[in-house]
């Protein structure tokens, strides 16, 4: 029994040094330290030795056992440690290689001249108000001096859902629900961006879907020249320090006086050219005063507040500062067009 298991610990050693590899190295462990391996088999032979001659065969077995154990130890760490040095010398990095460049998105355009405007009026103490897309008819008209049945109604052909549901044809409910949240109190001074929707033939200058940036302050003491200075201020930092404004009388059924707001071309400032039509003046948005009715829907006394209110389409504002010739290129998502648009 004892050459025996010196027998068995001289072969397993050997295989530990012919075994090139992890996995060979671990078939030795299994087939000589395993439970079905031949030293565990030596030992079941035991019983039939003398009670003397036990102890001593046993701490032999376990001394056999620690050697091989303590072999295959050894001889792991050799190998990881070449598996490490091979692979260290086969993978060699060359940092000279040109690298795969990342392509980077931007901004839609539509988004920037947004932002550019919300970044504006944000400097002017206005703060940002949204409200739902999906929107009652009595918010999005009614509230605005729009009853049902107003032949102004038809100004703005409209998607409806349900009689009283439809998709919002401008960012006014916005002013509305705001004023209404107010009760009639406190001043207001905000901006309400967002996409809107109106029943049109899509062509180079409609959609049946756009932006749109409406303003709204109410406050006492608001008068006109207020609205007048606020769209100057706009129409010099989005156009040009030289760019003026003109005001033209016109009608909006939730404003009283309203008015079409010009600012002088920015192309031929003023001398007259194809994209101010000759004119050199360019419509860029509609005001005015804030209809009492509309003040006195949502609570306000309109004795005691004023306020102006204006609407602008960041799609027309794009158009004319970046000279887009059709407004279905910022919803076709060609990125031949949007990548011109990459913000430094
Ligand atoms: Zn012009």
């Amino acid at each position: 029994m004892k050459e025996r298991l010196k027998e068995l610990q001289q072969e397993a050693i050997a295989k530990i040094e012919a075994a090139t590899d992890l996995k060979a190295l671990n078939d030795v462990r299994v087939a000589y330290l395993g439970k079905k391996g031949p030293i565990t088999e030596v030992l079941r032979g035991m019983g039939k030795l003398s009670a003397e001659e036990r102890p001593v065969m046993g701490a032999l077995a376990n001394d056999v056992r620690e050697a091989i154990a303590s072999s295959l130890e050894a001889k792991q760490k050799g190998l990881e440690q070449a598996e490490v040095e091979q692979r260290l010398a086969s993978e060699t990095i060359d940092v000279t290689l040109p690298g795969r460049p990342v392509k980077v998105g931007n901004h839609h355009p539509l988004t920037a001249v947004v932002e550019e405007i919300e970044d504006l009026f944000l400097g002017m103490g206005y703060s940002i108000a949204e409200g739902p897309e999906v929107e009652k008819d009595y918010y999005n008209f009614e509230a605005l001096n729009l009853p049902k049945g107003h032949p102004a109604r038809d100004m703005q052909d409209s998607f409806y859902i349900t009689e009283e549901i439809l998709l919002r044809t401008h960012t006014s409910p916005v002013q509305a629900r705001t004023m209404e949240k107010n009760e009639g109190k406190g001043p207001i001074k905000i901006i309400c961006p967002g996409k809107v929707y109106r029943r049109d033939n899509d062509d180079a200058t409609h959609s049946h879907q756009f932006t749109q940036i409406e303003g709204l302050v109410i406050d006492e003491n608001i008068r006109m020249s207020d609205l007048k200075g606020t769209l100057e201020v706009f129409a010099k930092k989005m156009f040009g320090e030289e760019r003026e404004i003109r005001l033209r009388p016109s009608f909006f059924p939730f404003t009283e006086p309203s008015v079409e707001v010009d600012v002088s071309c920015h192309k031929c400032s003023g001398k007259g050219c194809n994209v101010c039509k000759k004119t050199g003046w360019i419509e860029i948005l509609g005001a005015g005063m804030v209809h009492p009715n509309v003040l006195e829907m949502a609570g306000y006394d309109s004795k005691k507040y004023q306020g102006f209110a204006f609407g602008m389409g960041p799609e027309r504002i794009a158009m004319l500062k970046y000279g887009v010739d059709d407004i279905r290129h910022f919803y076709t998502n060609d990125v031949r067009f949007l990548q011109q648009f990459k913000r430094a």
